[in-house]
């Protein structure tokens, strides 16, 4: 019985910057996928980059 934290991929929204934990699709109940909110809360933005690549933009 394996008990591994399972953590959320996070997106930041790419207008205002506001980090979002993913939702997890619950897939077959064996795997977790995540994708990114719909919406911003924020700003009403719909477009998201995952975390890492919004690291890796803000040192290039
Ligand atoms: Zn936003």
């Amino acid at each position: 019985m394996s008990h591994t934290p399972d953590l959320p991929e996070r997106y930041v929204c790419e207008s205002c910057h506001a980090v979002y934990a993913g939702t997890v699709v619950d897939s077959d109940g064996e795997t977790h996928e995540f994708a990114a909110p719909d919406q911003c809360a924020a700003c009403g933005s719909t477009a998201f980059v995952p975390i890492e690549q919004y690291i890796y933009d803000m040192k290039a």
